[in-house]
């Protein structure tokens, strides 16, 4: 029986709030602690004085992750949120002003990738979906999924059959040498070895197993009409109806032990809470940095800053366009794509021609605004938040770079003065204490680094870890995978107890 059982949950991003709701359900009693006055951590908004736009996450995928999670809670995730599919995953555009769309239909993506490159390409495309789907299939139930393997124990739950899809997912190369496989045209190497970065990487560096994002891409994208807060307001809700508390505007400043066990955390206003489990779902860095207490420090790794993965820069502001029709999800590409991630991940700087991402939030269903409309800018950044002053991210000059590359390929921004709203890798850090600015927590560079993330259970009895900084790693997916995951892991943990 676990009736009786208290459980806290340090933070309100998509990891926390998905160990809350299995907590719930499996009768534990939960209460969420938010340091922020809204749930959905990085899954935020801000008001740029004249909108409330969208200034993290944006590509929605993995819906079965959310479908499973309300249907455990008695929920449905169909009735709970309005999530529109996409039919183009992204318009891409580059200084020599050629673009592409990609699709979620295979067929018509295939016909787009042959007019703008050639039907060598084309087929290569149908190769490297393929593979990436394959690499999907092999590592979905068994990784991602599923508590954190080893390298060695990974064969072991994948089983003989299906061994020599493990073998060929080819995580002893980069996603970057492994692209020459599929595409010669170099504008489509750039577009699908961009899918590192959803996971804080350099294509240059990640495993190439990793181009199973794109495949989670080609699933379904869907476009939430509330924006992404909208998904954090409907896990909360669903937590409420099976009675998990919330706080907010509460910050945690310990976790507290006694005996050598988890007695419960310590408060900014002084007030103690006990429980039985506290599972954190901050950046787990911060616990490894002693931002938690000293007594704690030791069951967290630190992450090394060779280790951090992507910061960005941001920029939100409602404003019209001209000279590009836009669509929801946009990337505009520059020359000398290496460059990017050489300046970021070897200088710790911004390159003068960075990726543009663009989302451009009223966009949904393929809807155009005929006035000024909401956009979220992002660059990408080094993760050095936290030894960064601000004169190492002039706003004004990445603004200018920024607009300057959306420029080459014909997309002009009119607002005449840079947003006010703005984010840089110091003010990513001062939102997610212990990250430095990562988004990602740890890149995924290397064999082993998805081996290495930390998982739900950790060295120190009744604290567990959950979000996109531990096993299976970032995006809002797979945060919610791992907070329930940390959730599993404490229901097997204390099943008799
Ligand atoms: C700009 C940007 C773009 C992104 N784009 C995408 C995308 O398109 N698609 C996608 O899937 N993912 C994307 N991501 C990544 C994705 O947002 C994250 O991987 C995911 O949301 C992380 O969730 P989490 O569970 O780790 O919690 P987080 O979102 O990191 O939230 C943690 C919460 O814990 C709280 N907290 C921390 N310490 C304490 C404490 N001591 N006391 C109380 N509260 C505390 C924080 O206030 C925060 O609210 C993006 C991220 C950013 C920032």
């Amino acid at each position: 029986m676990t009736q009786g059982r208290t459980a806290i949950v340090v933070g309100a991003g998509a990891g926390g709030l998905a160990t809350a709701v299995d907590l719930a359900v499996a009768n534990w009693d939960v209460t969420v602690i938010e340091a922020s006055s809204h749930a959905g951590g990085k899954m935020r908004q801000v008001n740029d004085g004249q909108n409330a736009i969208d200034a993290g996450p944006t590509v929605f995928t993995m819906r079965w992750v959310f479908e499973q999670l309300f249907a455990n809670a008695n929920g449905s995730f169909d009735t709970a949120l309005e999530a529109v599919p996409a039919q183009i995953l992204a318009r891409h555009g580059w200084s020599d002003g050629s673009q592409l769309d990609l699709y979620t239909d295979h067929t018509a993506s295939r016909a787009a990738i042959a007019a703008f490159a050639s039907e060598a390409d084309a087929s290569g495309f149908d190769s490297f979906c393929q593979r990436a789907e394959s690499n999907y299939r092999v590592l979905r139930d068994s990784f991602m999924a599923a508590q954190q393997p080893s390298m060695l124990s990974l064969p072991g739950r994948v089983g003989l059959r299906q061994l020599p899809d493990l073998i060929a997912t080819r995580p002893d190369t980069t996603l970057w040498r492994a692209l020459d496989r599929y595409f010669s045209d170099p504008r489509l190497k750039q577009l699908f070895g961009r899918y590192a970065t959803y996971v804080g990487s350099s294509p240059m560096l990640c495993p190439a197993t990793l181009m199973l994002i794109a495949h989670v891409e080609q699933e379904g994208v869907w476009q939430l009409p509330g924006g992404m807060q909208s998904l954090a307001d409907a896990m909360v809700s669903l937590g409420r109806r099976c009675n998990v508390d919330y706080r907010f505007d509460t910050q945690v400043t310990s976790i507290d032990t006694q005996s050598g066990s988890i007695s419960g955390v310590t408060l900014n206003t002084s007030e103690q809470l006990k429980a039985d489990v506290v599972v954190f779902a901050g950046d787990c860095n911060a616990v490894a940095e002693g931002l938690l207490g000293e007594s704690i420090k030791a069951s967290v790794k630190p992450r090394q800053v060779t280790q951090r993965g992507l910061s960005a820069v941001t920029w939100c502001l409602t404003t019209e366009t001209e000279g590009f029709d836009l669509e929801y999800h946009n990337v505009f590409f520059d020359e000398n794509y290496p460059s990017e991630f050489d300046a970021i991940f070897t200088e710790q700087s911004i390159t003068q021609r960075p990726t543009v991402y663009v989302c451009a939030q009223d966009r949904v269903d393929g809807h155009k605004p005929t006035g000024p409309e909401r956009l979220l800018i992002l660059i990408n950044a080094p993760a050095i938040g936290d030894t960064a002053t601000p004169s190492d991210f002039d706003h004004s000059a990445l603004w200018q770079a920024a607009t300057a590359v959306m420029a080459r390929s014909g997309c002009r921004v009119t607002a005449s003065e840079m947003p006010a709203v703005v984010t840089d890798p110091i003010g990513f850090h001062a939102l997610f204490p212990g990250s430095a600015g990562s988004l990602y927590g740890g890149s995924s560079h290397g064999m082993l680094a998805s081996f290495t993330r930390a998982s739900a259970r950790t060295k120190q009895r009744g604290l567990y870890l959950a979000g996109g900084t531990v096993h299976p790693g970032p995006g809002v997916p797979m945060a919610t995978l791992s907070g329930r995951l940390a959730a599993e892991a404490i229901i097997q943990d204390y099943a008799g107890k």
